[in-house]
């Protein structure tokens, strides 16, 4: 439920009015923006009158939000969110570009590819430290060295890092030590893992799982936003379809679905999509022209010999050139690079 206020509410009556909602064992929620004031409601409103809470002073209208997904729908929240991380902004007409190997694999590969990804113009460094392996013999990644190196390279090159989580032990560690926790496609409903990063003030890079539809993803950033923290990126990644040739199929439509249901920003990582590096050049310009606001690419100085996703992975040169055109492309859609 979404109660609009008026402007010319006054401090008394919407202390009372929160008082009231409390009262009738709901948590309000202001989600204040440029032009709205504006109350969301948490909790059962089945059995709240909307026409009793319309008639209490500071209050314009009250709405009713159909879709279960109430704190990510665009009705609860019309502008749409804007996430600041260390200086960079995520969502509205920016277009945000995170880049680097899939997995940290050395001090020496961490900091060569950080440094070419930072020249070429990427604003945040990803690196896996934990990697959810399909086979339990495949390289793991270096865990928590992983961590320190990628904090080295953010100590080198200035960028913000960003890195998945494996598990809820590891939150306080990555709430003092990541600047945005990824979530993985396959810990999507990890609903668990999700409650208790609803919890913590740090960016949350919620990926679409492999086989989940719109609908259950956003559910899932719903369960983030229920326990307080309003900072989810979204990330399309690709789902699971009956084709093979590709490794996943890329549901750019997903942006656009997104971006009229929710306000989160959406991006878009072209290289678990599809698997195949030739494509991720011509998949960040699609995402670009669609609307996503930002990629995550996976770049690696050697590729040929990655422990983890080398054929989807760019060359610094490659990725160089792709960001030359994304800057060519970006004014025409009105976004920022
Ligand atoms: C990754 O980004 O390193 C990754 C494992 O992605 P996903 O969870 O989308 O498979
Ligand atoms: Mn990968």
């Amino acid at each position: 439920m979404i109660i609009k206020l008026k402007n010319s509410i006054t401090n008394k009556e919407y202390l009372d009015l929160c008082a009231k909602i409390e009262e009738l064992g709901l948590t309000p929620r202001n989600v204040d923006s440029e032009n709205h004031k504006v109350l969301n409601i948490i909790g059962d409103t089945s059995k709240v009158d909307e026409t009793t809470i319309s008639s209490w002073p500071g209050v314009s209208n009250v709405t009713r939000i159909q879709v279960p997904y109430k704190l990510a729908s665009l009705e609860a929240h019309p502008e749409p969110t804007i996430i600041d991380v260390c200086g960079v902004k995520i969502g509205g007409d920016n277009f945000t570009v995170m880049a680097g190997p899939c997995s940290v694999e050395s001090e020496e590969q961490i900091i060569s590819v950080a440094n070419d990804v930072k020249a070429s113009g990427a604003k945040i460094l990803r690196g896996g430290a934990y990697k959810p392996r399909t086979s339990p013999y495949a390289f793991q990644g270096l865990a928590l060295e992983g961590l320190d190196l990628l904090k080295e390279a953010r100590k080198v090159t200035g960028l913000p890092i960003i890195t998945e989580i494996p598990s809820i032990d590891l939150i306080p560690r990555f709430v003092e030590e990541v600047d945005i926790i990824q979530v993985g496609a396959r810990n999507m409903q990890n609903f668990e893992l999700l409650k208790a990063l609803g919890k913590i003030d740090k960016p949350i890079l919620l990926k679409r799982g492999l086989c989940n539809t719109i609908s259950e993803w956003l559910m899932a950033a719903e369960y983030i936003l229920a326990g307080g923290n309003n900072k989810v990126i979204l990330c399309e990644r690709g789902i699971r379809t009956y084709e093979t040739y590709t490794r996943n199929t890329l549901d750019l439509s997903a942006v656009l679905a997104v971006k009229e249901l929710s306000h989160l920003p959406v991006i878009v990582d072209p290289s678990h999509s599809t698997g195949r590096w030739s494509m991720v050049e011509a998949m960040s310009k699609a995402a670009l022209a669609c609307g996503a606001d930002g990629i995550i690419v996976e770049v690696h100085n050697n590729p040929e010999c990655a422990l983890c996703d080398g054929a989807q992975s760019l060359k610094p040169a490659k990725f160089d050139k792709m960001m030359g055109q994304l800057r060519l492309i970006a004014p025409i859609v009105g976004k920022k690079i």
